[in-house]
């Protein structure tokens, strides 16, 4: 009878992703509803010490694999390590936070373990019955899906910063297991060798706390100057919206959206962004929302938390010196 839940916990370079604090976290709160054992499961090179911190998140046991191969990622070597551990623990629910990898990963595994999956969920509830049920937005977020599985376990691909980082066992420490392969390599068709940072590489979107975007009212591409000092005061990453991305005026790896990327981070700002409906799928759980536009009626203002009326060119500069001054 499969029991307990699976966090998969992302890791680069040795180092622990925020996504995998808030996957185990995510899992020990789904243990009170449903019972059983948390399991973190941690896939990389030299990772021991850092994943038997995920304790402290509420994970009651945590399994490695640690080797060579896995200072990279790839879809074959990652699906098969976690599908092994799969099949030794037998959970009833697997978390895997919806990040580009992880939804690589997910789709993968659920299709192998023939599962049901749910992707880019922003809620799971479940009960002592072991009913799990999960919701995602669906229409461009314009509607939400209930998804009930009927088989387990059930893939559950999570909405990064949505459900939140909790230190359920504060201080706790468990040894991380290693777990010997019973698989090769060489069954892996394709294998990621290097990888190397793009000249210049800005703080990426789907990772940071504070995004700082811009839509087509910044004008041109160097519109975004006052938007990239703002960022700067606040540590965040610049956004843009589809129509910026169209325009050249940045790349596409900062579009927020639909066809971009799904971001939550804890404050967004949208300059000159009107709010398409596309633009919302991407950034409306954003926890905080500041938009500003000087068309009142902009639709972004139906999701935003504080609205600012105004030329962005005079609004932006005004908060970077007022952020200044707050945090000098
Ligand atoms: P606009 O809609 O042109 O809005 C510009 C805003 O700037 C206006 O509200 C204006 O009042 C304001 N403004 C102008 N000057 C100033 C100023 N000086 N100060 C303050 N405000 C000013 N869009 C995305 O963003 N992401 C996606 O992933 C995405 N995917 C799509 C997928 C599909 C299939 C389709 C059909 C569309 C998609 N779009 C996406 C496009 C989307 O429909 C909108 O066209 C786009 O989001 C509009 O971008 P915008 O808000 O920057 O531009």
């Amino acid at each position: 009878m499969p029991a307990g839940i699976l966090a998969f916990c992302e890791q680069r370079g040795g180092q622990l992703k925020k996504a995998a604090q808030e996957a185990v976290s995510t899992a020990a709160k789904l243990k009170t509803d449903l019972g059983g054992d948390v399991t973190a499961v941690v896939i990389g090179k030299g990772i021991q010490g850092a994943a038997a911190g995920l304790a402290a998140y509420g994970a009651d046991r945590v399994v490695c694999f640690d080797q060579d191969h896995f200072a990279l990622y790839s879809t074959g070597g990652y699906g098969r390590a976690l599908m092994q551990a799969c099949k030794s623990i037998d959970p009833a629910a697997i978390i895997i936070p919806a990040t580009a990898m992880g939804k690589d990963l997910a789709a993968w595994v659920a299709a192998s373990l023939d599962a049901p999956l749910a992707t880019d969920c922003d809620a799971i509830e479940a009960s002592a019955n072991g009913e799990i049920k999960a919701c995602r937005p669906v229409y461009a977020g314009k509607a939400k899906a209930w998804v009930h599985a009927s088989s387990a376990p059930f893939v559950l691909g999570i909405r990064p910063n949505v459900f939140g980082i909790v230190e359920h066992q504060p201080g706790a420490s468990v040894d991380a297991e290693v777990m010997a392969e019973e698989f090769s390599m060489d069954a892996v068709r394709a294998i990621v060798k290097d990888i190397s940072a793009a000249e210049n590489a800005e703080l990426d979107v789907a990772e940071a706390d504070i995004i700082v975007a811009g839509g087509r009212g910044v004008g041109k591409a160097e519109g975004f100057a006052p938007l990239e000092e703002l960022a700067k005061v606040l540590g965040a990453a610049v956004g843009a919206s589809r129509a910026v991305v169209d325009a050249g005026w940045r790349d596409h790896a900062a579009q927020v959206g639909q066809t971009g990327k799904v971001v939550s981070p804890k404050l967004y700002f949208a300059c000159g962004i009107s709010g398409a409906i596309q633009h919302l799928a991407g950034m409306q759980t954003s926890q905080v929302i500041v938009a500003i536009n000087k068309d009142a009626e902009a639709p972004i203002f139906k999701v935003s938390n504080y609205g600012i009326v105004g030329d962005l060119f005079e609004v932006v500069p005004a908060l970077t010196e007022a952020f200044k001054k707050a945090l000098a």
